[in-house]
């Protein structure tokens, strides 16, 4: 039996009516840019995520992008990031003039090291940017704390509707930080049929500058205050994601189920580590990645018996060809280097059934164990 990483068609079956019609809705109304679905959106990933104000945008890309020019960050500021995460925290950084200055993981949850994070700071340095990778938050409050005072930005692409105790209180992803950025590209767990993002925050000016920004820096046609981009949500994938939104709970749900099922199966395996979740955090497991110094002896195994494996990401970003200009050395970012050589997710989608589930298990624990 063939276990695909992901299986999109799987979900789509399980609401084609529901998403065709709101679709359709927006076909008949012929208002494809901004509009109703797009502020109803708004609405809604503002109400989950327990802050004031969001604002679509055209990818969880140019969400970043847009965060950093409405903090200020330009030519000459230092912004700190992680290096083990996707390509687009640090190309934003990159694209809006500044300078990415990676800083090392915590090896357990991969989300960033908030001790680094403060180590890193220099009188040049003007923003922060924590991800909460593989669906689980970043220590938010820590970061925070190490950035005394600079401005926190939330890579939350992979983890829309994760959440964190902190002090007692639930905090959700993109809450507790100056803005929260979320991606809708198909493959995270509120996915659009094609490319959209949103940025969030609790701050009033902030939004008002990221509403600007992602219409050419106007907000009355034609008189622009400042230079920005045309970075829209579209109306149509607005609509698809307002018809997936109300699942998403119910996906995260079983995510979980089968990463508990996983953790358990696996358990006794010594040369095998199952993601590490911080106590405080509530996991949506955007991605359910195994830890083990026999990664590519393992994803071939797996390959040969038709198992789909992902490894998110073979090369950090301070080591990437395009940044060599910054002069990071191997050796830099440790950790990160390390967990880049032994990762490997496997399927965790909610559709996965419970046949596909055994067969992964089965599969992994053979290369183990025999
Ligand atoms: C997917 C992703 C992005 C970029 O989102 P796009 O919608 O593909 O532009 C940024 N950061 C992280 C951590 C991601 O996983």
């Amino acid at each position: 039996m063939a276990v695909p990483i992901l299986d999109l068609k799987a979900q789509h079956a399980t609401i084609r009516d529901e998403v065709v019609a709101a679709m359709m809705r927006v076909v008949d109304d012929q208002a494809f840019i901004l509009g109703d679905p797009v502020g109803q959106l708004e609405c809604k990933v503002a109400g989950l995520s327990q802050v004031r104000f969001a604002v679509g945008c055209a990818n969880g890309t140019d969400a970043i992008l847009l965060a950093l020019r409405a903090l200020g960050v330009g030519p000459g500021d230092e912004v700190i990031a992680p290096p083990f995460t996707f390509f687009a925290t640090a190309g934003a950084i990159h694209n809006v003039g500044a300078r990415p200055v990676f800083v090392d993981i915590d090896p357990r949850t991969y989300n960033v090291d908030p001790a680094a994070v403060a180590a890193a700071i220099t009188p040049r340095t003007r923003a922060v940017i924590a991800v909460d990778l593989f669906g689980q938050m970043a220590p938010i409050e820590r970061v925070t704390a190490a950035a005394g005072g600079l401005p926190v930005i939330e890579d939350a692409a992979q983890s829309i509707g994760a959440s964190r105790t902190i002090g007692g209180r639930t905090v959700m992803a993109g809450e507790a930080a100056a803005i929260g950025t979320f991606s809708f590209f198909p493959s995270k767990n509120l996915g659009g049929y094609g490319d959209g993002g949103m940025a969030v925050t609790q701050d009033e000016a902030l939004y008002e500058a990221l509403v600007k920004l992602r219409t050419h820096g106007s907000r009355r046609t034609y008189y622009h205050e400042l230079v920005g981009y045309n970075s829209r949500l579209d109306a149509l994938q607005a609509a698809v994601l307002g018809a997936k939104l109300p699942h998403l709970a119910g996906w995260s749900a079983a995510r979980r189920a089968n990463a508990a099922a996983y953790d358990a199966a696996f358990a006794d395996l010594p040369e095998l580590a199952t993601p590490f979740v911080d106590p405080a955090n509530t996991s949506i497991y955007n991605q359910y990645t195994l830890r083990t110094p026999r990664r590519d002896a393992l994803k071939a195994h797996l390959a040969a018996r038709g198992i789909g494996t992902a490894v998110y990401y073979p090369l950090p970003l301070h080591l990437q060809p395009c940044f060599a200009y910054l002069g990071y050395q191997a050796g830099a970012c440790p950790e990160s280097e390390r967990a880049a050589g032994e990762v490997l997710s496997i399927p965790v989608f909610p559709e996965l059934t419970v046949a596909q589930r055994d067969e992964v298990i089965d599969a992994v624990r053979a290369f183990f164990t025999s």
